[in-house]
């Protein structure tokens, strides 16, 4: 299994480093022929206006976008969520539209109001996951289609799913739990894509534990 990084700026070397825990190959992706062959992809988090415009600058926008929507699995952590998003409410950033969802940037305020939380993820089982919350987006709203993942106790929610794609508010490749980057790749088991030379194919559905929703 070959998972890229989206290395243009951001915490891309603690996303690789977690991804190797888990004995995965990890590709950092910064030029679109480095998105060959990919089973699935990961947005880091780092700052979604600088990613955003390194994408253009890089030509990775338009093939990134295409990958996607042939259905390559990609999880957004934190900037990465703001990448997902369909629409973000309070900034003109261009996100790549990949998840019915509308995000606020920057929702709980600067770097010095980062936290960590327990944060309750039925998906993963019982035991609440430690999510680190910097400078994050929160999901305003959401599609039918959608299907969240975890709230706050106030009712925010801060991870969801569309399909293979998925949306992290916070940071799970800051912590040790591996829970999330797991979850995420047993969705790129159950929906395994090839992509050869530039043609995107999806070649083989693997192992498929439960139904997972089309895109
Ligand atoms: N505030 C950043 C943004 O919206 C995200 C911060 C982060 O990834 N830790 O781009």
């Amino acid at each position: 299994m070959r998972i890229g990084v989206l290395a243009l700026q951001g915490d891309f070397i603690e996303h690789i480093s977690t991804l190797k825990k888990l004995c995965v190959k990890a590709i950092p992706v910064r030029k679109p022929d480095e998105l060959k062959g990919l089973n699935g992809l990961i947005f880091p988090g780092g700052e979604s206006t600088t990613i955003t415009s390194l994408m253009y600058s890089s030509s990775l926008f338009k093939p990134l976008k295409e990958l996607a929507q042939a259905g390559l699995p990609i999880m957004g952590t934190c900037a990465g969520t703001v990448l997902m998003a369909k629409k973000v409410s309070n900034s003109d950033v261009s996100p790549l539209a990949l998840m019915d969802i509308e995000v606020r940037r920057n929702a709980f305020g600067r770097q010095v109001a980062s936290f960590e939380t327990e944060l309750p993820i039925p998906a993963l089982g019982d035991k609440p996951f430690p999510a680190i919350f910097i400078r994050a987006p929160l999901i305003l709203g959401t599609s039918p289609e959608v299907e969240i993942l975890a709230r706050l106790p106030d009712g925010t929610i801060v991870a969801a799913r569309q399909g293979s794609k998925l949306a992290i508010a916070f940071h799970p490749e800051l912590g040790s739990d591996l829970r999330l980057h797991g979850y995420f790749l047993e969705i790129v088991t159950g929906h395994q894509l090839t992509v050869q030379d530039g043609i995107h194919s999806e070649v083989k559905k693997l192992s498929r534990k439960a139904p997972i929703p089309a895109d």
